[in-house]
């Protein structure tokens, strides 16, 4: 049998969960002394009377063809499970075990010897080459499932176009931000910046122009911010960024460097000149993730009305 090695371990521990259930074949593991360590419920009951012979050796159940107490000797892994030929010592019959290495011991796996079943040791390399491909199969199974799952699970909380996190995902983590700084005891700000005369941008550059500065806005960001604060596309060409444990005054040197590169990007050409309006708040007791956004939302809407390409910061109270 030619198996890849790294599945002999599971292969065989799943042969035995599979063979440990039969109600035909007969199944023991012995450990290393050669005690039966467990049994399956075909073995108990017609050796055991349905007991547990948890402890006891093969050869009180069995002799060898000599006549001598049975030496088991088991294969190396399952390449090369060794066949035994035992007797039962009550009623005379003959069985043919196959014995596997399994961990410190063996695993015996056995049937009644009569014509028809001559066949046992044919059919039981099919079952071993059969159960590694399931356990192959299910183990390729399950990673595809788990790669597909974070694909899904990715492509559920980013934005499309930019790449960074969506609205919807940018939320969720704000709010356990909130949550975490809240019963912690610990700084938050929150950024709200909105693209100046974008629709401008796409007047001049076309769409495809704007959506290359989104792109190269939302790079920026993800470029510039430590690996503790979340930059997301809020809407439109509006983004937002929490800083963990960042006060307002180092919230807001951060917004203005900000500012000023996504200022030097020409992500559109020479010509295409963007500029961005920031407001900037920090985190109070009593806030809500909403009503945090809801401030930094009014100060962006100053940073507007006071004439665009600007921060503006309020602290708290
Ligand atoms: P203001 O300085 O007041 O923010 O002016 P503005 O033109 O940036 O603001 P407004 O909200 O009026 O326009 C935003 C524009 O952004 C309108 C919309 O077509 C454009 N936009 C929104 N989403 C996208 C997108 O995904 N790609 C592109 N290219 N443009 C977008
Ligand atoms: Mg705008
Ligand atoms: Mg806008």
């Amino acid at each position: 049998m030619n198996l890849d090695h790294a599945h002999e371990k599971d292969l065989l521990w799943a042969l035995k969960r599979h063979v440990m259930s039969s109600g035909r074949l007969l199944v023991i593991e012995l450990d290393a002394e050669g005690r039966i360590r467990e049994s399956n419920i075909a073995f108990r009951s017609r050796f055991a009377g349905f007991n547990r012979p948890d402890g006891e050796t093969v050869a009180s159940f069995f002799t060898s063809t000599s006549g001598e107490s049975p030496d088991i000797e088991a294969g190396i892994a399952q390449r090369t499970a060794i066949t035994h030929v035992l007797i039962d010592r009550r009623s005379g019959e003959t069985f043919l075990f196959h014995a596997y290495q399994l961990g410190d011991g063996a695993l015996l796996i056995g049937e009644l010897a009569n014509a028809e079943d001559s066949d046992i040791i044919e059919r039981m390399g099919h079952l071993a080459i059969e159960m590694s491909r399931l356990v192959r199969d299910l183990r390729k199974t399950n990673q595809d499932l788990l790669m597909a799952n974070a694909r899904a699970e990715k492509l559920a909380r980013t934005d499309p176009l930019t790449g960074i996190a969506n609205r919807r995902y940018f939320m969720e983590r704000l709010r356990q931000s909130i949550d975490h700084a809240q019963t912690r005891n610990r700084q938050l700000s929150l950024l709200m910046m909105d693209l100046d005369h974008f629709k401008s941008i796409n007047d001049r550059f076309g769409h495809t122009g704007g959506d290359a500065v989104l792109i190269a806005v939302a790079a920026l960001l993800v470029a510039k911010v430590r690996s503790a604060d979340l930059p997301g596309r809020f809407g439109g060409e509006e983004f937002i960024l929490y800083m963990q444990d960042a006060p307002l005054l180092a919230a807001t040197d951060a917004a203005e460097r900000l500012r000023k590169e996504i200022g030097t990007l020409r992500p559109c050409g020479e010509e295409c000149r963007i500029s961005t309006s920031i407001g900037v708040t920090e985190l109070v007791p009593d806030d809500t993730a909403e009503s945090l956004i809801q401030r930094a939302d009014q100060l962006l809407y100053r940073a507007k009305s006071e004439g665009r390409n600007r921060v503006i910061a309020e602290p708290k109270g």
